[in-house]
């Protein structure tokens, strides 16, 4: 089975097509949300004029929390939407995917933990993404961390997909190019895991191949001033760099949307939960070491992924290593993460919705052999 109910609509400036979008909708009065860091780009102020008069909430945090949800959507239960707009991360995204949710649907994001377990569709909800990792305005699911109890809870709905998604790239061009490289590499990590897990099919495989050749190729230049080979990056080529990213982040969460995730983001998923971790960041310093782990299961689709990514001596994970390395990048060793956490983290990771979804049997054991390695 292979589905996107989400109209896609890709291109530079795409997001102005918005007042059409919501006159089709019929929707009258929306509720924006974002946050800070997307407020203070250059772009924000220009982008509220476009979406005309509507109400805006910029509450939401990284790894955004289940008390900001519920208290957001209680706020904007009395405000009689009839739409929600994200524009945001994956953070924000998630975070108005929910509250659409809990807009026609009682109580707490916590009562939907699982998959259709809400009655009434969402309200509409337009994502426009501004990183290029989640894949999050092509998805039914949204990331909630329940804080005090160190996890990260999944809500999945066939009722909650965005209903339009628009994915413009110029979006990007005030995203910190470590942040460029981090989310980068979560939506290589979201193709990869597409196309080395057991609901792995022809379609996801095709979107996902093809969004591993995108970042190999234009990952670098997007995140960086410098190209692989040393010289600058023209401004001209480094636009081009950021579309085909933000191209293969869209190509990469309808793949794993239709595909799923498995074991690095069971592991980034428990380590963001218990340590509040940026997820792309730990997918990405994760992602060599669990495939390396799992390797002999996962042979033959590994080498899809090496024919994607051209790698000539055989080499796959040395080729990943060193896309990896020229990223502007933080290091495992710089988080920290205590080693009196990796059981808990390792525990969590088997109990993960996504673990079932690995061709290797993945044990805590596993997961903790795997930590104490890195
Ligand atoms: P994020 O949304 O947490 O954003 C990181 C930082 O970047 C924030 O401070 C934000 O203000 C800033 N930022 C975002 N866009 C910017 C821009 N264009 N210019 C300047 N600053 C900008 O980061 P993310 O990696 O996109 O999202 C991570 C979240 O997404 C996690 O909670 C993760 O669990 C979730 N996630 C969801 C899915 C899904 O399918 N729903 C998939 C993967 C991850």
């Amino acid at each position: 089975m292979f589905r996107v109910p989400t109209r896609v609509i890709i291109g530079p400036g795409c997001r102005n097509q918005l007042p059409e979008l919501l006159i089709s909708l019929g929707a009258k009065k929306s509720l924006v949300i974002s946050d800070g860091g997307v407020a203070a780009a250059p772009w924000f102020a220009s982008f509220l004029e476009v979406c005309g008069a509507h109400e805006l909430d910029l509450a939401i945090e990284p790894n955004p929390r289940h008390s900001t949800i519920d208290s957001l959507a209680n706020r904007a239960r009395e405000g009689r939407f009839d739409c929600v707009i994200g524009i945001g991360g994956g953070s924000v995204l998630d975070a108005a995917k929910a509250v659409s949710m809990l807009l026609s649907n009682p109580g707490s994001i916590r009562d939907y933990e699982g998959k259709n377990k809400f009655p009434h569709p969402a309200l509409p909800f337009i994502a426009l993404p501004t990183t290029c990792g989640t894949g999050s305005e092509v998805t039914w699911v949204s990331v909630i961390s329940v804080h005090h109890e160190g996890r990260k809870i999944s809500v999945k709905g066939d009722l909650m997909f965005p209903r339009f998604a628009l994915v413009d790239a110029e979006l990007l061009a005030s995203l910190p190019a470590h942040l460029v490289a981090s989310t980068g590499m979560d939506a290589m990590t979201h193709a990869i895991e597409a196309v080395v897990g057991k609901p792995s099919n022809p379609t996801s495989d095709a979107l996902a191949l093809e969004a591993i050749r995108l970042l190999q190729c234009y990952l670098p230049a997007a995140a960086n001033q410098r190209a692989a080979m040393g010289h600058i990056v023209s401004k001209e080529d480094r636009k081009m760099a950021l579309e085909k990213v933000m191209l293969a982040s869209t190509l990469a969460g309808m793949a794993f949307g239709n595909a799923d995730v498995g074991a690095v983001h069971c592991l980034s998923e428990s380590i963001g939960g218990v340590h509040d971790l940026p997820h792309g960041l730990l997918n990405t310093l994760l992602l060599v070491p669990v495939l390396r782990y799992q390797q002999n299961a996962i042979a033959d689709p590994l080498q899809m992924v090496a024919n994607a990514l051209q790698v000539k001596d055989g080499d796959l994970f040395g080729a990943l290593e060193t896309l990896i390395a020229g990223l502007p990048l933080q290091q495992w060793s710089e988080l920290n993460i205590p080693t009196s956490t990796f059981a808990e983290i390792a525990q969590k990771s088997e109990t993960n919705g996504s673990n079932g979804s690995n061709l290797f049997d993945m044990k805590a054991s596993d997961y903790l052999a795997i930590l104490e390695a890195m």
